[in-house]
Formats: structure tokens, C-alpha cells, sequence
């Protein structure tokens, strides 16, 4: 590979995950030895996650996650809450939509993570939802929000939770008891640097018994979580399993529950990145609350974010990410989680982000990667 994908996912692969696609396979229907690699899989997403509710993994990228909760708990006329200050929180609300759900959005400021007085008031005059919907980091701004406290809050109401930790959980601590979230998602091309593919969810029991009590059936087949229940018991899958993204991601998953580094390593790391942002006279985009599995800075004045982007990527093989909706032309992003949170990696970006922005004329204080080493201890 001669380019260096530091993107907010997909990101680089680590070789014995690469490597793990190319074991042989069995037939993943009849072989009993698979159903017990698979359990173990579901029981690595777990302890990721600190829940003892049971864990799915769906064939299909992270967006499955979401459509599949929005699809399995949503009936026609449902009230939900949709919790909106980033494009994927507000996303949300096209699947609750699309499966007949009467969508309230709560639409707070992009910039910023979501302000928990702001909730509390807007839930004490009205709590009637049956479920709602958050983010956990807000991917295209780079924001990170207090998922325990919203959360916590909304279960106070009664309130079903959904949360999206697909570029969070990995990088960031992800509590999914201790919290009380009824369905917590998360991808694999993310953190866990597998492959695109997979969806991973846990699923609690009261969002089993809201499936359960449901008058409408559930539409469709792919995104009903129900068919999985018993999958174990039964020796069944609802329909053949991708075991080569299973086997990448079985491994990725055991390298990160193996690093105890992680969570310090990523914070190191992103808070060094956001210091040499600010340092050489650039701008963040998020206010605060900040995520620590991708910077997020703001395009500099007169400047074409596509523009930076592919001198970056021809000429010196560095590939960064732009945004999208909202956020279009107004940032751009440095994914540094899982395999691309490495001082060196990171490094070698930022030098190169410097070179690309003097050579497009931006007048920076200091050196964008020496700012970073200073600010590592
Ligand atoms: C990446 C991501 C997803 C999955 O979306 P894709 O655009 O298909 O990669 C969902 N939610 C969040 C917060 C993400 O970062």
C-alpha cells in the first residue's frame, strides 16, 4: 500500500487482522466449532463495552446498526426523540421516520457537546417518547458527548435509549451498563481497525420486551433484530454469516481488549493533535468536548478543503478526510484511532499537513508537527 489512510474510518488494518480474513473457511451454517468462535466474538463485543445484555453482530457497515434498532423498536405513530447537534444524530431521524415513527427533533448547537441542562428542561414539559436517539461521537465534527449523562437522563423518563458508538467504542471508555443504554452500535472499520462489514449491537432486556410487545410486526427481514433470538441455543443463524469479516473482526477485537493503553494512548494523542492545531494559529471545530479518535479543524479562510485534500493525498500519500451535509467544505478531519493511533503515524500527517498548507500560502505560527511532539508528555 503506498498511501497512509488516516481517515475517521475506515482506517489502516493491522497485519494479523489482514491476515485473519485469509484463514480458511467451514460451512458457517453446519460447523458447530464456528457457532462457539462466534459466541466468543459476541462475548469480546461485551466486555468492549461493559454490558452483560446480549450482543449481535450484524453482516453489513455500521448505518445497518441503525436502521436495524430504528426498525426493530419503532412502530407506526411512536413518539422519538431524536438529540441532533451533529449530522449523524440528525440522520437518525430519517430512519425513525422512514419505519412510521413521529420524530421530535432536539437540535442543538453543532459546535458544541450536548448541553444536559438544555435536555433536562426540554424533557421536563415533555417526556411522552418512547425511545430516543443520540450519538456518541459526533464523527464529522469531532465531538465527543456525555453519552452517560444523557443516557442516565432519559431512562429517568422511561425513555428507550439508542446510541450510536460507532466511532467511539474503542477509543473512548463505552459503559453500556453502568450508563442504562438499551441499544448501543458500534462498526468495525472504525476503532476496532477491521475491515468494513460489520455492525455489532447490544441489545437490553427492555428493548427485547418493547420488541416483543409490539402490535405491528417488525418490516423486513435484515434489520429485525428478533430473528436472532435463540441463534445459539438453536445452533441457527438467520442466514449465512460473512466468517471472514467475523474472523478479522474476532481478531481486532482481541487486540483491543488486550491493549490497556488504549483509552490513555488515544487521549495522549488527540490532545497533543488539537495542541499543535491551536499552537500554529489554526482552528478547531468543536468548542469543546472534544473526541479523542479524530481531530477535527476548521478549513482555513479561502481555502478548498478538496483541494488540500488531494495535494495531500498525491503528492505525499496521505489521505485525511473532508466532511459532508452540514459540515461540507467547512472542515477537515484526521482520524487517529485504533491502528492509526501511533505517534509516528500521526506525526508524519501533521508534517505533511504543514508542507500542504504552506505550499497553499497559510501563514502558521509554528511547524504543525513539532508543536505535536512538544505537546506528547
Ligand atoms: C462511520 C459512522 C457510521 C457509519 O456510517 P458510514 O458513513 O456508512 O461509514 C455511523 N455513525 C457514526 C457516528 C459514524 O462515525
Amino acid at each position: 500500500m503506498d498511501k497512509m489512510i488516516m481517515t475517521p474510518g475506515p482506517t489502516e488494518i493491522n497485519e494479523e487482522v489482514r491476515m485473519a480474513m485469509a484463514k480458511p473457511i467451514t460451512n458457517p451454517d453446519l460447523d458447530l466449532e464456528f457457532y462457539e468462535f462466534y459466541k466468543d466474538t459476541t462475548e469480546k463485543v461485551q466486555k468492549l463495552l461493559n454490558t452483560k445484555n446480549d450482543a449481535l453482530i450484524l453482516s453489513g457497515e455500521g448505518i445497518l446498526g441503525l436502521e436495524a434498532a430504528c426498525a426493530s423498536l419503532i412502530e407506526p405513530g411512536d413518539r422519538v426523540l431524536c438529540i441532533d447537534n451533529g449530522i449523524f444524530g440528525r440522520g437518525f431521524g430519517d430512519f425513525v421516520n422512514m419505519y412510521g415513527g413521529d420524530c421530535e427533533y432536539l437540535s442543538l448547537d453543532y459546535r458544541n457537546p450536548v448541553d444536559i441542562s438544555k435536555l433536562e428542561k426540554f424533557l421536563e414539559e415533555d417526556n411522552d417518547f418512547k425511545m430516543a436517539t443520540f450519538v456518541h461521537c459526533e464523527t464529522p465534527s469531532g465531538i465527543l458527548n456525555p453519552a452517560k449523562e444523557i443516557s442516565r437522563l432519559l431512562k429517568k423518563h422511561n425513555i428507550l435509549t439508542v446510541m450510536d458508538a460507532v466511532s467511539s467504542v474503542g477509543g473512548e471508555p463505552v459503559d453500556v451498563d453502568d450508563w442504562n443504554v438499551d441499544i448501543a452500535l458500534g462498526g468495525s472499520q472504525k476503532v476496532l481497525s477491521a475491515p468494513p462489514g460489520i455492525t455489532f449491537l447490544t441489545v437490553s432486556d427492555d428493548a427485547w420486551d418493547a420488541m416483543d410487545n409490539r402490535e405491528a410486526p417488525i418490516v423486513g427481514m435484515y434489520c429485525n433484530l428478533t430473528i436472532w433470538r435463540g441463534w445459539y441455543d438453536k445452533k441457527w443463524f438467520p442466514y449465512t454469516q460473512p466468517i471472514s469479516d467475523i474472523y478479522a473482526f474476532n481478531k481486532a477485537l482481541e487486540i483491543s481488549l488486550n491493549d490497556g493503553e488504549k483509552y490513555h494512548r488515544h487521549e495522549k494523542i488527540a490532545s497533543a493533535t488539537r495542541n499543535a492545531i491551536i499552537n500554529s494559529g489554526l482552528e478547531l471545530y468543536p468548542n469543546g468536548g472534544y473526541s479523542n479518535t479524530l481531530t477535527a479543524l476548521c478549513v482555513p479562510k479561502g481555502l478548498d478543503d478538496k483541494k488540500i485534500r488531494k495535494h495531500l493525498v498525491d503528492k505525499y500519500k496521505i489521505m485525511i478526510a473532508g466532511a459532508f451535509a452540514a459540515l461540507d467544505g467547512k472542515v477537515l478531519r484526521i482520524g487517529h484511532m485504533g491502528e492509526n493511533c501511533r505517534e509516528e503515524k500521526v506525526y508524519k500527517t501533521l508534517k505533511y499537513l504543514d508542507k500542504t498548507f504552506r505550499e497553499f500560502n497559510v501563514d502558521l505560527k509554528s511547524k504543525i508537527h513539532e508543536e505535536f511532539v512538544k505537546n506528547l508528555d
